[in-house]
């Protein structure tokens, strides 16, 4: 039903219907036009060729005039025979007294009186009767023609001429040809109609084309194409839509690449970012977003800025968008440190028109941390600093106020005063130590060394230290050292720095001496370093902050022992250049493990062989 409304709707039917109206007007019209004429022509053409002629009339008025009736008569008999134009006319003539003096029909016999009363009145009147006529009893159209006959022109008539000519094959003639015509006109209108439809189809196939082409790109699909039928209007048009799909194609593709570009930056980029409408609820946030808010999309988008951020108490959606502010949240929670520092600014139209908010979340976490780090290390310098100092300086005055002649106690003050000093140098020079790794100006020479021997030769100076009786406690080194030499590439210095610094640890943080367990193995591509001892260990608590520095889990003990509380910041910074690991093992009492690790390739036979 609805195809079939549709149908009557479609231009194709309007086209084909406007056309057959018109091609039926035209030949409906014409054929008035053409059997009007027609008719007209062959009526006046009959009345004219029925119509008695002047000489006709003259010889039959003078025949009527003549004495001998018997011979007149045949004369006019004869007249009218010659003169009878076709089987259906019928003529007669009388004389002044309505008497059939000739005729051409056998129904109007000589010397009987006319049967027309129309005649009897021509007769005394003189005029002319012209009229068309129906038969009643055969319905046939009869034109009748009554004509005075005169000797001269004014006188009374002496006669008249009734002549009756049949119409009817006239009209049937007429009828023929109309028949004629409106079957030709039929045929004529069935074969416009066939025309109309096949030229309205042309027309309407490629606009049928190009509303589907239309409807495809409105669905977002530029595959399609419209044929172009012609150089006409419709070509023009079809090759616009052609233009048209593929400008669209062309920019959907570039405004997709661009929202892929913006996508894969807001993706990639290491900042959190969350824009909003003017109401302040979230449309867009990226990944790093949502994992900064450790939300998930449901609970950010369609969300409130100031819920999601947790601002809410602090600020209003005005207050933001009157004034965007920086402002410095912190995220820690148990599992994790996070500080974020968040930047909101307008996003205006051209027209200055407000339509949200950006905010980019940048993780400061690190930065404050070292910051932190840096405020901490200033002043654990300079608290480290001032306290030999501090008892520096009071021995020096202690001695300056004349303790100096005591000799019991000036040997010891300046000795304590020394021992203080060089404290200080140690810890100024592992300081500067640092800050060259830090700033990177620590050259490292690097050589390819054989840890076992050099590891052997490190631990034999201590075995010396220890036969010296250097120390406190009675100490023992124990070896389980590979007997395979690995070659690996480190700076010979730094490490024995390094080795020294946990050797002396170790005895330094075991007061009751004890076994030194020292251990050197290949595992899995990496040398594997290992000292233990059977000292006091270090408490759970202190463990991971071991290798910072100035950190110390005894500052009175390490003092006293000289300990600048750097040593194992150095041996981590070292191990790292070296692209080694080190981590410590340890339980309060039960003694500490530390442990390094090296990366290590086993050298290949075949490249000694190749020498
Ligand atoms: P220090 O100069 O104080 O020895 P280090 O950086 O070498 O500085 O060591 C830092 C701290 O680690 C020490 O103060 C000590 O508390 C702890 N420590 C280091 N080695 C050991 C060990 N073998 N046993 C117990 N504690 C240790």
């Amino acid at each position: 039903m609805n195809n079939k409304l549709r149908f009557f709707r479609s231009i194709h039917f309007k086209i084909a219907l406007v056309f057959a109206l018109m091609l039926l007007m035209t030949l409906e019209i014409v054929g008035a036009v053409f059997v009007n004429q027609l008719e007209q022509n062959n009526l006046s053409n009959f009345k004219s060729s029925i119509q008695p002629k002047q000489y006709l009339s003259n010889s039959l008025a003078q025949k009527l005039t003549m004495k001998n009736t018997k011979k007149a008569n045949d004369e006019i008999n004869s007249l009218l025979t010659d003169y009878n134009n076709g089987n259906s006319t019928v003529i007669y003539v009388t004389d002044a007294n309505n008497t059939i003096r000739g005729s051409n029909s056998d129904q109007f016999k000589i010397n009987q009186k006319g049967p027309y009363s129309e005649v009897k009145s021509v007769l005394a009147g003189g005029h002319f009767v012209k009229k068309s006529t129906i038969d009643g009893s055969d319905n046939n159209r009869y034109y009748t023609i009554i004509s005075p006959l005169t000797r001269n022109q004014n006188n009374q008539p002496v006669g008249a001429i009734f002549i009756r000519g049949n119409l009817t094959p006239i009209y049937n003639d007429i009828t023929g040809v109309t028949k004629i015509y409106l079957a030709a006109a039929v045929i004529a209108i069935m074969l416009g109609i066939i025309i109309a439809i096949v030229i309205s189809r042309a027309i309407t196939r490629p606009i049928d084309e190009m509303k589907k082409q239309t409807q495809q790109i409105a669905r977002g699909d530029y595959s399609g194409h419209v044929d172009i039928y012609g150089d006409d209007e419709l070509g023009d048009l079809a090759d616009s839509i052609n233009t048209l799909s593929y400008k669209i194609e062309e920019s959907q593709e570039s405004t997709e690449s661009e929202r892929r570009r913006l996508d894969s930056v807001l993706t990639n980029m290491t900042d959190g970012v969350l824009a909003t409408d003017r109401r302040g609820n979230i449309i867009i946030a990226n990944d790093k977003a949502y994992d900064f808010l450790n939300q998930n999309e449901e609970n950010v988008i369609g969300h409130s800025i100031l819920s999601t951020l947790g601002i809410q108490k602090k600020y209003t959606l005005r207050q933001l968008l009157e004034n965007p502010k920086e402002i410095t949240l912190n995220f820690s929670n148990s599992s994790r440190d996070l500080i974020l520092h968040t930047q909101f600014s307008l996003i205006r139209h051209e027209s200055g028109f407000i339509s949200g908010l950006v905010c980019v979340l940048h993780d400061i976490t690190e930065q404050q941390k070292i910051d932190a780090d840096r405020k901490q290390f200033v002043s654990n310098v300079s608290h480290e600093l001032r306290t030999p100092l501090t008892s520096v300086h009071s021995y020096l005055e202690t001695l300056m106020e004349g303790a100096w002649k005591d000799k019991e106690f000036a040997p010891h003050f300046i000795g304590v005063a020394q021992n203080e000093t060089n404290r200080m140098i140690r810890m100024v020079r592992d300081l500067l130590t640092l800050s060259r790794i830090d700033s990177n100006t620590q050259k490292l020479n690097m050589e390819m060394v054989n840890i076992n021997e050099l590891f052997n030769y490190i631990l034999k100076q201590f075995d010396m230290i220890i036969k010296n009786k250097k120390t406190k406690g009675s100490y023992k080194i124990k070896k389980e050292i590979t007997k395979d030499d690995l070659w690996v590439e480190l700076d010979t210095d730094r490490f024995t720095q390094v080795i020294d610094n946990i050797m002396n640890n170790a005895m330094k943080y075991s007061p009751d001496g004890g076994t030194i367990t020292c251990r050197l193995y290949e595992n899995n591509n990496h040398v594997m370093l290992s000292i233990s001892d059977q000292g006091m260990g270090i408490p759970k608590q202190a463990l991971p902050h071991i290798f910072e520095r100035f950190y110390r889990v005894d500052k009175a003990r390490s003092r006293k022992q000289g300990g600048s509380g750097l040593g194992l910041a150095i041996s981590k910074e070292v191990i790292n250049s070296l692209g080694g690991k080190i981590w410590v093992e340890s339980k309060e009492h039960h003694g500490s493990t530390f442990y390094i690790s090296l990366p290590y390739e086993p050298m290949k036979e075949d490249l000694w062989d190749e020498d």
